[in-house]
């Protein structure tokens, strides 16, 4: 059942889950200890938000031709969800995460453009119980799907102000990450691009970016080849067969497996006394 609600979510989707991401500031120390197995010089970990039919579509069988694992990130209340249910299911088996991206993707309705958020999904007037509980459902029903009891997390719209401040923190030891979102961490492992009809090059390039700094490529991918903030499969093919060429050095996989790694081996920035 398609709600019109949503077309007209995703109709501004676009203009909305580009912008505003915002950061937290990070320690100035380096990590100067910090390595990467094998024989990695940085990570990339390619996701996809929103559950949106042409990322089943085309980028899974393009990630599964060149054997990489990456991270899809479910809005459980998207059409997507339910009408690729069984295809979602698989895609988890295969190696790939789902990660939460809440129910009903809250966002801020008093900023720039944001007519399409409905008032009861205005995150301006939520309370941090809400969206915990919310974003708390969220991962028992992604647990129904992949059986998985720990998963990763990207803030829709990147907005984060509930009406009793932020919630990051609130959430943050129900995942094993938060996409952007971790300042107990070297800078480098939060490095984004969200691209909109951008060319290979482009993307090739923000991965080199990320790997002369021995960081995380993070790349939040919405629609390939259809739906919204779209990137065709010419781009997208040219960027994997890049990490393909390059797959001695740069670790492409999914965000949880990636982060549980980091977690593992770095040290705290500002450890408690
Ligand atoms: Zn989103």
């Amino acid at each position: 059942m398609k709600s019109p609600t949503w077309t007209l979510m995703a109709a501004f989707i676009t203009a909305t889950c580009s912008m505003s991401l915002s950061y937290y500031a990070h320690s100035t120390d380096i990590e100067t200890d910090f390595i990467w197995p094998a024989n990695y010089q940085a990570a990339v970990s390619l996701s996809y938000d929103d559950a949106l039919m042409s990322q089943l579509a085309h980028a899974i069988p393009a990630l599964d031709k060149y054997g990489f694992k990456a991270s899809f990130y479910l809005t459980l209340a998207n059409p997507g969800t339910q009408q690729g249910m069984e295809q979602w299911r698989s895609v988890a088996a295969n190696g790939h995460e789902l990660g939460n991206h809440t129910i009903f993707h809250p966002c801020s309705k008093s900023q720039k453009d944001r007519d399409w958020v409905a008032a009861y999904h205005d995150i301006d007037t939520k309370t941090l119980t809400q969206i915990q509980q919310e974003i708390s459902v969220a991962n028992t029903f992604l647990q129904a799907i992949d059986s998985q009891t720990s998963r990763t997390f990207t803030i829709p719209c990147g907005d984060t102000e509930t009406a009793e401040g932020n919630y990051v923190e609130v959430i943050r030891n129900d995942f094993v990450a938060i996409k952007g979102f971790n300042p107990q961490y070297d800078a480098k492992f939060d490095l984004l691009l969200m691209p909109e009809n951008v060319s290979g090059e482009t993307l090739i390039n923000f991965v080199k970016k990320a790997h002369r700094q021995g960081g995380i490529a993070n790349i939040l991918f919405h629609g390939i080849e259809g739906d919204y903030l779209t990137v065709s499969n010419q781009a997208h093919d040219e960027l994997l067969q890049y990490l393909s060429d390059n797959r001695e050095t740069l670790w492409v996989d999914n965000y949880r497996n990636i982060m549980q790694y980091v977690k593992l081996k770095h040290q705290p920035l500002n450890p408690q006394e």
